[in-house]
């Protein structure tokens, strides 16, 4: 079983999770209609990779014999001025999401919900790198300006990006 208040906050956290992905998915499709099929590519991966990190929580919630509650999904923005909003936005994103998953490791902690510490600290971690890519290309983007080769040579670069084997379907998640 779980503490009760930390259940709950786990099931926000797949919506917010499911959120985040279908933001991404939101992004994707701008990049598609940019032609900018590197970027879109990142973005296809940051969507898969969002649901890998709901079924994270899905997982630690049946595994502690607790249900599963699914709530609904929040409409994604789907208004981006270039591809620095799209990043800027993506980079505050992410700070939202790591202060959510703080709050969640500061209830677990005065909850003494100690079984939940060792996948509370994996995303911690995750929020770590989630923020230094999304900071990365946002000065990657600031330095490209109005360089459309330069856009052209990062959207080659972007779609480099593959899946991790652990986000892959059934890939230890
Ligand atoms: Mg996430």
């Amino acid at each position: 079983m779980l503490n009760k208040k930390v259940l709950d906050e786990m099931n926000n956290q797949v919506q917010r999770e499911l959120d985040s992905a279908y933001l991404y998915l939101s992004m994707a499709a701008y990049f598609e209609t940019k032609s900018l099929p590197g970027f879109a590519q990142w973005m296809h991966i940051q969507f898969q990779e969002e649901q890998a990190h709901a079924f994270k929580f899905f997982h630690f919630i049946n595994d502690r014999g607790e249900k599963v509650v699914l709530q609904a999904l929040n409409a994604p923005t789907n208004d981006f001025k270039s591809p620095l909003d799209v990043f800027e936005q993506t980079l505050a994103h992410e700070e939202k999401v790591s202060a959510y998953i703080n709050d969640i490791f500061a209830l677990a902690t005065a909850e003494k919900e100690f079984s939940s510490f060792p996948l509370l600290q994996w995303f911690i971690d995750e929020q770590v790198e989630e923020e230094k890519n999304a900071g990365e290309i946002v000065d990657t983007l600031k330095m490209i300006g109005d360089d459309n080769s330069a856009l052209l040579m990062l959207d080659r670069e972007l779609a480099q990006r593959t899946l991790p084997a652990e986000a892959q379907p059934g890939g230890g998640v």
